[in-house]
């Protein structure tokens, strides 16, 4: 059980793997208005950002499950650093039918609804650690626009145009799944480069550094088409957001 090592060649440098900035996440914490000591479950908590500077931030508790070792050594490291080490604990497993032992305020899957096989299934994993009036998050990309074509879609690295919904679509969907869409933060152009583009220099140092490594090669190429591939595709047609879901 484990991370397929490419991701974190990428991202080890990353302390959110999203299109998000760390102000964005801000916004979302903020506009959520939950109390103080609000109980968070994290699916998919990457290296932890989001729970830690909130319970730094709002003093919500909680558990982050993600399957990455790095990731998990990362967030809690953070969650010392922020010195919410007593308020969140980091789990490494896997979060694919992962439900809490007590309810909580807060279920959210961010940037992985792999993970419950897509949405409807997220939504149902999510509300299995739910109390009875909480609220949901759910991250997951849409089409700024309607691609032209499949070899567009998968050049944004969908495996097809159908992947993904347009924004009013997608909020259509969560009204489908009997769920009321009570806020949202999206990601835009600039939080998206700082996913991507982040990415470029710690391939190029992790290169530098690492020359004669297997995956030295396949690396290599990476960097040398990634760049412009986003720009032309990715960075035009590919949405993210963040929805705040509460069952009707
Ligand atoms: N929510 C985090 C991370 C999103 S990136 C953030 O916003 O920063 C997607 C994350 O899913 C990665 O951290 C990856 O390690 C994790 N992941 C992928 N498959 C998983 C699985 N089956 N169970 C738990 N985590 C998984």
């Amino acid at each position: 059980m484990e991370l397929p090592r490419i991701f974190t060649i990428r991202e080890r440098n990353h302390r959110i793997h999203n299109p998000f900035t760390p102000e964005k996440f801000a916004t979302l914490g903020a506009a959520l208005r939950l109390p103080a000591g609000s109980t968070v479950l994290d699916l998919a908590s990457g290296s932890g950002e989001m729970l830690c500077t909130w319970a730094r931030e709002h003093g919500f508790t909680g558990t982050g499950v993600d399957i990455s070792t790095l990731f998990t050594e990362q967030a809690r490291a953070r969650a010392v650093e922020l010195g919410v080490a007593d308020r969140v604990a980091f789990v490494h497993d896997d979060a694919a039918g992962y439900v809490s032992d007590q309810p909580v305020d807060l279920a959210a899957c961010v940037g992985a609804t792999w993970i419950g096989g897509g949405v409807p299934g997220t939504v149902e994993l999510l509300t299995r650690s739910l109390r009875p009036g909480g609220m949901m998050l759910v991250g997951e990309p849409y089409w700024r626009r309607a691609v032209p074509d499949e070899e567009t879609a998968r050049a944004c690295l969908a495996s097809g145009s159908a992947d993904f919904l347009l924004l009013p679509e997608l909020i259509e969907q969560f009204g489908d799944l009997g769920c009321d869409v009570v806020e949202m933060v999206l990601a835009d152009q600039d939080s998206w480069d700082r996913y991507q583009a982040a990415q470029w220099l710690t391939m190029r140092r992790w290169l530098d550094a690492n020359p004669d490594d297997e995956m030295a090669g396949e690396i290599r190429i990476e960097l040398t088409v990634e760049p412009a591939r986003y720009a032309r595709y990715q960075r035009e047609y590919l949405g993210w957001g963040v929805f705040a879901l509460m069952r009707r």
